[in-house]
């Protein structure tokens, strides 16, 4: 697939590594395919759903013409194949899709109710042939191809329950002692079933990691700093209101924070702008190493100036975290020296530290930090000022 100006994705993205890297085998790296077999269940679990209902429609209808169509006792055995086992399982699965707790399960769930119809096909298959009834025996087909295409079963899960189901019968029809030219053009069939069912079911899955990589890609584009990889300005807007919002509801303290490289002017001018580039990007991520847990977030606000929130910790356990945040970075020991503040780059940061009240909003807290910060410039950079706003 043609992805637009990749170029313009920063480059530790993990989609954009994975996409590089390639995914001919159908698995991506640790993180990634975690995140993708949530993707897989959220975007099948309709499909799954309605194969499952149909597949119970259908299972009925056999059951109709099984018992119209079959001998005693033949009839009771199968009748009670399919009612005692398939339609319960079927119906159990079909429920189970609705339960959002189960969601993870899917595929498990999908994977045992393929593989339990496919050997309940060819018992039923091995009893008509007890029987000798000649029961057709192209269902096994059916069963087969529908598992690969229509149930939104992975690839490996479906080729597990598509072989499993071959040998099966395979083994039903040899113990029964099926005439082997017979028996030769049964199998052929069936495995060309799995074969072709095996290459459509991994373009598929081929597919759907290309469209999941896609996706992440795209987000990162839209959300990502190129430079350094935090967030942009847009995208923390966004999370910030969203913190800002739950600390207004659930009444907890919020840390809205500026910060700003010092001197970066003369560090440019000195050491050129490639130089600078890189200062940045390790600063972002000291910066973003800090600000991981769900509703915090860290971005870089433009140029050399970078934001932050933290949310609901106590003033000194926020204040100890950007104490930390600024030695660190001093400690990267990028050597600048026409720097007034010390001989390495260093970081200014502003704290506004606040609990959200109704009648102020998030500029407000931010203009409140770009104070602080304007403080910690004036009181001689590489230092956190802190302002406080209550009520
Ligand atoms: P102060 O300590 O008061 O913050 O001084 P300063 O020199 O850092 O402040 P000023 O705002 O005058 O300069 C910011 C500089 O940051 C200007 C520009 O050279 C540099 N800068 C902004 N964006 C980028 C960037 O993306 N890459 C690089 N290499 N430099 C940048
Ligand atoms: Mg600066
Ligand atoms: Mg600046």
């Amino acid at each position: 697939m043609k992805l637009p100006h990749l170029d313009w994705v920063n480059q530790d993205s993990p989609y954009l590594r994975q996409h590089q890297q390639g995914f001919r085998a159908l698995s991506f790296d640790d993180e990634l395919e975690q995140a993708f077999k949530r993707y897989h269940a959220n975007v099948f679990l309709r499909r799954m759903r309605w194969s499952l209902l149909v597949a119970t429609l259908l299972a009925l209808l056999f059951v109709l013409l099984d018992a119209i169509n079959l001998p005693d006792p033949l009839r009771g055995r199968i009748l009670a194949l399919r009612l005692a086992v398939i339609q319960p399982m079927l119906l159990l699965a079909w429920l189970a899709t609705y339960r959002p707790g189960l969601r993870d399960h899917l595929q498990l769930i999908g994977g045992i109710v393929a593989l339990l119809s496919g050997l309940a096909v060819a018992g039923i298959i091995g009893l008509a042939r007890y029987h000798n009834f000649a029961l057709p025996y192209e269902g096994i087909i059916l069963v087969t191809v529908f598992f690969y295409f229509l149930t939104g079963l992975r690839f490996t899960t479906a080729v597990l329950c598509g072989w499993l189901t071959f040998f099966a019968y395979l083994a039903v029809e040899l113990s029964l002692g099926l005439a082997g030219e017979l028996l030769l053009s049964n199998a052929l069939f069936l495995a060309l079933a799995n074969i072709i069912g095996s290459v459509g079911c991994y373009s598929l899955e081929y597919a759907t990691r290309q469209n999941f990589l896609a996706n992440g890609l795209l987000q990162d584009l839209a959300e990502k700093d190129f430079l350094t990889g935090l967030l942009n300005r847009r995208a923390f807007s966004e999370r910030a209101e969203r913190s800002w919002r739950q600390a207004q509801r659930d009444k907890q303290a919020l840390g809205v924070v500026m910060m700003d490289v010092d001197f970066f002017k003369r560090y440019n001018d000195h050491y050129g702008h490639a130089a600078g580039d890189d200062a940045l990007r390790q600063v972002a991520r000291v910066i973003g190493e800090h600000a991981r847990r769900p509703l915090d977030c860290a971005a870089r606000y433009g140029g050399e100036e970078f934001v932050g929130v933290w949310y609901g910790l106590e003033e000194a356990q926020l204040l100890a975290i950007l104490q930390d945040i600024r030695s660190a970075i001093e400690g990267l020991g990028l050597t600048h020296a026409h720097s007034d503040a010390a001989g390495v780059v260093t970081l200014s940061i502003g704290m506004a530290y606040l609990t959200p009240q109704p009648h102020q909003s998030l500029g407000d807290a931010l203009r409140l930090a770009d104070v602080a910060l304007y403080l910690a410039k004036e009181q001689g950079r590489n230092r956190v000022v802190g302002k406080r706003q209550d009520g």
